[in-house]
């Protein structure tokens, strides 16, 4: 199986990301909590001192667009592809066909210059699926021996 990374650029879009919903989702991947990133980010030039906890939420949930200050703050703290941020941001703003959404996994939100990596292995894709290989096993409930 190709890893994310060879596989490139391809289009599944079975969950509809918004740039909020992406940025969420990779922090949730990486097991940060908003408070986790407002700490890091708070001696940040260039963004508002108070109440950082509350204006990330407004982030993710889409009442305000990440700036270009705002995006290199949080990219500081935690992984994630800002071609992807760019190309949902795009689409919300209807300049961009949603039906060239980036492949994104509907787990933890990686794509292809952004892949997992677990024991030196980068993740696939799970064949037709906006799903890696890394959350396959999370995503699937285990049904016992069965599989090994
Ligand atoms: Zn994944
Ligand atoms: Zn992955």
């Amino acid at each position: 199986m190709p890893t994310i990374a060879e596989a490139r650029t391809t289009w599944t879009a079975t969950v509809r990301f918004t740039p909020g919903s992406y940025l969420k989702t990779r922090r949730t991947a990486q097991l940060l909590s908003v408070h986790d990133v407002a700490a890091r980010i708070a001696t940040h030039p260039h963004l508002p001192e108070h109440d950082l906890v509350a204006w990330l939420e407004r982030i993710e949930a889409d009442v305000v667009p990440a700036s270009i200050h705002t995006i290199d703050a949080l990219r500081s703290v935690y992984r994630f592809d800002r071609s992807v941020l760019d190309s949902l941001a795009a689409i919300a703003r209807g300049e961009r066909d949603p039906i060239h959404t980036p492949r994104i996994c509907r787990i933890c939100a990686c794509s292809w210059r952004c892949s997992c990596r677990r024991d030196g292995e980068e993740c696939g894709w799970v064949a037709g699926q906006d799903l890696c290989t890394a959350c396959e096993q999370r995503a699937v409930p285990s049904t016992g021996a069965a599989a090994e």
